[in-house]
């Protein structure tokens, strides 16, 4: 499978204001603090983490809609990382954003008929044209063509996605960052919705990459998973490995809250100590020593890199995950 787009060594600091008015230190919240991947083309990339860990800011980072602090955005064998003007302009056309909240992206004084073919317009598409997506588009998304003068209140929450999906659809984008897409829907609308997103996936040919604070959410529909913890990646491989193994103790606790997901294996629930540190305040070596089951002394001052641990590429940033080496190729 082709790379579709690489990101590497992404970082996002936005700056804080001191409370110490006399301190020469100026205070940064390191949102998104050195992370790397990649995403192939018509796969589904998972990015997971608790609140906060900078799987949106890294979205937003992406689709350029944050300047970022340093690293590199690849997209299409291209460099994006500082485009601007017209250049960006391209760009986003074939890149779009799925909300979180459906309630909150569509704007309730416009039909759901404007808010699907407002990008198009943008974009100089002709009216003939623009009529004729949208009679498509809400065909494939599942939404009665006869309902498209509706406004958004007139519908249901699984519906207002549906809405915003179309809309996120108009331009024919490549890749797709659906920010927690599902989260504010009942756990019965979800699936629906995933369901959806799969067969938009097939039909149109789509990259996606798919936040989620949850690993259940993300486990049927992602090819690849990536944890983050803090602004750092912490695991990253193919989703049946990650699932099935976990090497990072992160990923476990994680995986230990979802009951279906091994249900073959007898395991307890993994209880993480304390709170999420503050991302402004980070613990110093491994970020996510304080929470740790396995800590020891080393993980308060060393770091861990991101490394290898199994054959198929699985990565984790664990002081006692067992490196593999990949096989030298013959
Ligand atoms: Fe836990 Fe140490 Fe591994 Fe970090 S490096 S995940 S603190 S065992
Ligand atoms: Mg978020």
């Amino acid at each position: 499978m082709k790379t579709l787009l690489e990101v590497h060594d992404l970082k996002m600091h936005f700056p804080l204001k001191s409370e110490k008015w006399f301190s020469k230190e100026k205070p940064v919240l390191k949102a998104v603090d050195g992370v790397s991947f990649s995403v192939r083309k018509g796969e589904t990339l998972g990015l997971v983490g608790e609140s906060g860990c900078g799987k949106s800011t890294t979205g937003r980072a992406i689709l350029k809609l944050l300047e970022s602090t340093a690293g590199q955005i690849i997209f299409k064998g291209e460099d994006i990382t500082h485009y601007k003007g017209e250049k960006l302009r391209k760009l986003r056309r074939q890149m779009q954003l799925i909300f979180q909240d459906p309630y909150a992206s569509l704007n309730p004084r416009k039909t759901i008929a404007s808010i699907i073919t407002e990008p198009m317009k943008i974009f100089g598409i002709p009216k003939e044209e623009r009529r004729k997506k949208l009679d498509q588009l809400l065909d494939v998304v599942g939404l009665n063509a006869s309902h498209k003068q509706r406004y958004p209140h007139e519908f249901s929450g699984g519906q207002r996605q549906r809405i915003g999906i179309a809309r996120s659809l108009a331009l024919e984008p490549e890749l797709v960052i659906c920010d927690e897409p599902v989260s504010a829907l009942d756990v019965s609308i979800q699936a629906q919705v995933i369901n959806l997103m799969e067969d938009l996936q097939q039909e149109f040919d789509l990259t996606y990459i798919f936040i989620a604070h949850d690993l259940s959410v993300v486990h049927h529909i992602s090819d690849r998973v990536a944890v983050m913890y803090l602004g750092e990646l912490v695991e990253i491989g193919e989703a049946n490995e990650v699932y099935q193994q976990p090497q990072h103790p992160y990923t476990q606790a994680l995986l230990s809250a979802v009951p279906e997901a091994t249900p073959d294996r007898e395991k307890e629930r993994i209880l993480l100590k304390g709170d999420l540190p503050s991302p402004q305040n980070p613990p110093a070596g491994c970020k996510f020593h304080t929470r740790c089951p396995l800590a020891e002394e080393i993980c308060r001052v060393k770091k861990p890199e991101l490394k290898r641990v199994s054959e198929d590429g699985q990565m984790a940033a664990c002081h006692f995950a067992k490196e593999v080496v990949a096989a030298a190729p013959v």
